[in-house]
């Protein structure tokens, strides 16, 4: 599975919020997926993944919603973690990486300007993370009224 770096933390606090229904429903397979199959090989990327595919903002050209930013928040996440694009490993070892490595309070720098930070569901799955509970998965879904798409 290809997982960009920033979606290794955004994976964590995924609560059924998202760009569209389909991709909603694709991330929560993901994530059911990293819950379920934790020795799953994943390839890091600095750029589209897996969970872009599903995203009506990606173009031939990369995101279209986020541009360049997202590419800036992915080499710096991608330092944090000492991983490089194109790098393989199974989805246990760069789940340790970010409990080890990323602290909830990190998330204001390392995700500066991204606008899911300050709904606090980032920091709340990372924190779990570091408690030892698994992945929220599906059963975060939630589809109450207040579930837009935030602009950046
Ligand atoms: S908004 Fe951009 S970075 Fe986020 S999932 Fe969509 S295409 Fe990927």
């Amino acid at each position: 599975m290809e997982l960009s770096a920033h979606h290794s933390l955004c994976v964590h606090g995924f609560r059924g919020m998202g760009y569209s229904e389909g991709f909603v429903a694709s991330l929560a397979g993901i994530v059911a997926r990293l819950r379920d199959e934790p020795g799953i090989r994943v390839r890091v990327r600095v750029g589209s993944d897996a969970v872009c595919r599903a995203c009506p903002s990606l173009s031939v050209g990369g995101c279209m919603r986020y541009g360049q930013s997202v590419v800036r928040q992915d080499e710096r996440v991608a330092q944090v973690l000492g991983v490089e694009q194109g790098q393989e490993m199974d989805w246990d070892d760069l789940r340790a990486r970010v409990r080890g490595r990323v602290a909830p309070d990190d998330l204001a720098a390392l995700c500066e300007g991204c606008p899911w930070l300050s709904y606090g569901v980032c920091a709340e799955g990372l924190a779990e993370l570091r408690a030892g509970l698994p992945l929220r998965g599906a059963a975060a879904i939630d589809r109450s009224p207040a579930n837009p798409p935030p602009g950046r």
